[in-house]
């Protein structure tokens, strides 16, 4: 008898599902609000567009606020390079996002002068774009990188001339009441599909001379002092390079 009853315990304590709910009950809230996921390209119901081909409403210059002077063509964005990097007109902390990119056909340049572009989450921690494509560079600088920081766990380039894409969780920075960093941002990325940032932990905003986290910060090309512990926009670069974008959307989370 002894041994039967030991069989039996056995089995239920073995069995994970029913242990589970063991502990933790059969919850019936909170009810998982209903999203439409992506369906033939177009973005999950919930999201916030920010580039569907048509207008650059979302975005603006990153200086003077005056319109974006980049070229929008068969519903493609295209950098018209050297009129400036741009700047959502909105902000944002913990987001989910998807943005397709493609280096342009014509291969002009090397390394970091061949397809650079990028997305920086708060404007502060670059996501780098690069022609990575037969492109040697610093690894931390090639595409799929945190800018200076990670270099991605593979090279999941397509040929220039390709579409891209970046989908990405960006977990912000929390600081306490006081201004001091609570937790780091973290970032995970899939470019093209691939896992090439597995929640990296950011080490700081990617363009002060070491990476660092502060509460009253200068944005990258913004070139004010703001607040940097709540929300913050996005940029999207020119660094003088043909690149192009198309479905830019996110969620925040
Ligand atoms: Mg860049």
């Amino acid at each position: 008898m002894g041994k039967f009853r030991f069989l039996i315990l056995f089995g239920v304590f073995s069995n994970d599902s029913i242990a589970q709910n063991a502990i933790l009950g059969d919850p019936l809230e909170p009810v998982p609000s209903k999203v439409t996921g992506v369906i033939d390209g177009q973005p999950p119901s919930d999201a916030i567009i920010l580039f569907d081909g048509s207008n650059m409403d979302s975005w603006e210059h990153v200086r003077s606020g005056e319109p974006s002077m980049w070229a929008i063509k068969d519903g493609v964005l295209t950098v018209n390079n050297g009129t400036g990097t741009l700047v959502s007109k909105q902000s944002f902390s913990d987001i989910q996002m998807h943005i397709e990119w493609r280096p342009n056909s014509e291969i002009v340049g090397s390394g970091q002068s061949r397809g650079n572009s990028g997305i920086f989450m708060q404007s502060l921690f670059e996501i780098q774009m690069l022609d990575s494509w037969n492109n040697p560079t610093y690894v931390n600088g090639q595409a799929g990188s945190v800018y200076h920081q990670y270099p991605p766990l593979v090279n999941a380039s397509n040929p220039p001339g390709e579409w891209q894409t970046y989908d990405l969780v960006f977990k912000a920075p929390r600081y306490t009441r006081k201004g001091q960093l609570e937790k780091p941002a973290f970032i995970t990325l899939f470019h093209n599909g691939v896992l090439v940032l597995d929640h990296v932990e950011v080490l700081g905003s990617t363009f002060s001379k070491v990476p660092e986290y502060r509460a009253i910060c200068e944005p990258y090309e913004i070139a004010e002092i703001r607040d940097c512990s709540g929300d913050l926009p996005l940029l999207l670069q020119d660094h003088g390079q043909v690149v192009s974008f198309r479905n830019i959307w996110l969620r925040e989370l």
